[in-house]
């Protein structure tokens, strides 16, 4: 059984980039409904007792793939943020987005217009290779990196179900107000 993660702040520090309004639907209905439904697609599966990262690498397309990697993505989402963040990347993972892109606002600005890019529902990651370089990617749906043998280090979900109830249609003013919350500390740990 999985559970349903709590959040490592209090519902109304993130705003205006999260109001505590969104955070009810989004962890507490739609965050939910997938670890709900999940729960309920593994009993007597091949997948029942495997960790949840290993589920979104096996599975194919199809109910246990979207609700295990909706789960995997959005407890990194969720656990990525704080309202007292390191607000840039330190050593390694500072150096290597330095050699990438030329400067920490390239990186943003490129994250970004992918995250834009996206067409429908979906999430864009930043992500290691095994040497240690760097990636950003689109990934449709309940997408995550690990299916690519990638390490994932940053996600932005660009689902209207994260930011329309802040923002409407305004997909790039919620991914640019995300980087003000953006616990750079959480992102350079999973770089480890
Ligand atoms: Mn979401």
């Amino acid at each position: 059984m999985f559970q349903l993660i709590n959040l490592p702040y209090a519902p109304d520090v993130l705003e205006p980039a999260i109001s505590a309004h969104t955070l009810e639907f989004h962890h507490g209905k739609h965050l939910r409904a997938y670890v709900d439904n999940l729960n309920k697609l593994l009993p007597g599966s091949e997948y029942e007792s495997l960790p949840l990262e290993d589920i979104v690498r096996k599975a194919p397309a199809g109910p246990v793939f979207n609700n295990a990697g909706q789960i995997l993505n959005h407890n990194m989402y969720f656990q990525q943020f704080s309202h007292k963040p390191q607000t840039a990347p330190s050593g390694r993972l500072a150096a290597q987005i330095e050699k990438q892109w030329s400067s920490l606002d390239a990186f943003k600005a490129e994250f970004v217009a992918k995250g834009v890019g996206l067409f429908g529902s979906g999430w864009v990651w930043l992500s290691a290779a095994e040497d240690g370089s760097l990636v950003i990617t689109q990934e449709p749906g309940a997408g995550n990196p690990v299916t690519k043998g990638l390490k994932p280090l940053l996600t932005f979900d660009v689902w209207e179900h994260a930011y329309y109830l802040d923002f409407q249609n305004r997909r790039a003013d919620q991914l640019n107000a995300l980087w003000g919350i953006v616990d750079w500390k959480v992102v350079e740990e999973r770089y480890r």
